[in-house]
């Protein structure tokens, strides 16, 4: 496994490959890596002749007040990490050579950032879809493996790659949770063992929903307020919002009649957690 810093150098490596008929896979992380991101890896390394996952704690997607400097880093372990997987390329560039200091362009998708979490981060997606074109300009990947746990991104950097013929396939993998149901997130490590076990309310309303659901139930008003009553059982969680949108234009749904993505933001302490499900009805179930 090679680990590689700068960005000329990872595109003359990735160029050279392809030139070779190599087909070239990218896992774009910001690091601490845990068993989600290694999902993401495993189903790279399985369809593509070369992995290269991208470690970079990108400053642009994060607002003012948000944990730019706190987020949790481990490039030695990470590295480790990857290596056991069978990764061909790390790529960790520098922040000031991604953004140097006259850097003036950037990614938006209107309509879609705006809303969700896009309410409480107003300049997240944005962030997030000017890394992940420029990664996509370094790297040159066939395929890149984002994960279902960021349901907005995932569904804003498919119409990034629409809207701008990127000749890049966006894979989406499942939520990889722990044994309890709580989604694996970097941002995990800032929670104490009270607030972990508080966390749980999330996923455990989104569990409720979704049971109400199977049982019949379309009215997204008594799901919502289902996992908000869970959320409120734990007075060390806050609601940041709780929607049921449709999963194309994110603009939210009264009454589910077709597949709608339930999504959720809480607050523990001052750490964000995020987690989503999907329903479904049968007969259009992938
Ligand atoms: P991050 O390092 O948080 O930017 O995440 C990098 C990629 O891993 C993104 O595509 C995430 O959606 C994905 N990811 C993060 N957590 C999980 C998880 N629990 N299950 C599956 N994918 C995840």
């Amino acid at each position: 496994m090679k680990i590689i810093r700068s960005i000329e150098e990872m595109k003359t490596v990735t160029r050279a490959l392809k030139k070779k008929g190599r087909s070239l896979g990218l896992v774009p992380t910001m690091g601490y890596l845990h068993e989600g991101h290694l999902s993401l890896v495993r189903a790279c390394l399985k369809v593509t002749d070369i992995c290269v996952v991208s470690v970079f704690v990108n400053p642009t997607q994060f607002g003012p007040n948000e944990d730019f400097k706190e987020y949790p880093r481990d490039l030695l372990r990470d590295t480790g990490l990857l290596e056991q997987e069978g990764v061909n390329f790390v790529f960790a560039p520098q922040p000031e050579d991604m953004y140097p200091s006259d850097y003036k362009t950037y990614v938006e998708v209107h309509g879609l950032q705006n809303k969700l979490c896009g309410k409480s981060r107003p300049a997240h997606f944005r962030g997030v879809c000017t890394v992940v074109l420029k990664l996509f300009n370094i790297v040159d990947p066939d395929i890149a493996f984002f994960g279902q746990k960021d349901a907005q991104q995932a569904i804003i950097l498919k119409r990034m790659a629409e809207d701008l013929n990127l000749d890049v396939n966006i894979k989406i993998l499942p939520i990889i949770r722990d044994k309890v149901g709580l989604a694996l997130s970097s941002r995990n490590a800032y929670l104490d063992p009270r607030q972990r076990q508080a966390a749980l309310v999330l996923s455990r309303g989104l569990k409720k929903a979704q049971e109400m659901f199977d049982q019949g139930i379309r009215e997204s008003e008594l799901l919502l307020g289902k996992i908000k009553d869970e959320i409120k059982t734990e007075p060390m969680v806050q609601l940041d919002y709780a929607e049921i949108v449709d999963p194309v234009n994110l603009e939210p749904v009264s009454q589910i009649k077709k597949k709608a993505l339930i999504a959720a933001a809480v607050f523990v302490g001052t750490v964000r957690l995020i987690d989503n499900i999907f329903v479904n009805f049968e007969e259009e179930k992938e």
